[in-house]
């Protein structure tokens, strides 16, 4: 499960700018994660209560905001719109599509105290 190494690398973040804050705790952190990835929100989920529990992170809720995906299709030679990963060109149908955006995960903000 990837979720948990990604769970990690979030917390690391989150902790390292609530230590340059100086904050006393962490309340909450927005996740953007783009449709196209490979992201289970549930799992991802699962795996920030595991890792949050013993730092400034530990009463953290986490919000999963997902972005919109695209890709080039190699057939129509232009950006498209796609919905899901393993989706057909919404245009031609092909799946020659090479995703351009909706792949990444970052943190978008924390709340603090
Ligand atoms: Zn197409």
């Amino acid at each position: 499960m990837h979720e948990m190494a990604l769970a990690e690398s979030v917390i690391q973040i989150v902790e390292e700018a609530a230590r340059k804050n100086a904050a006393a705790a962490v309340r909450a952190v927005r996740l953007e994660v783009g449709r196209l990835s490979h992201v289970e929100p549930d799992a991802l989920r699962f795996a920030f209560d595991v890792v949050k529990r013993n730092g400034l992170a530990h009463g953290a809720r986490l919000e999963i905001v997902a972005t919109g995906g695209s890709a080039w299709c190699m057939k129509c030679s232009r950006g498209v719109a796609l919905a899901r990963l393993g989706d057909a060109c919404p245009r031609c149908g092909s799946y020659q599509l090479q995703v351009t955006a909706g792949d990444e995960m970052r943190v978008k903000e924390i709340e603090i105290d």
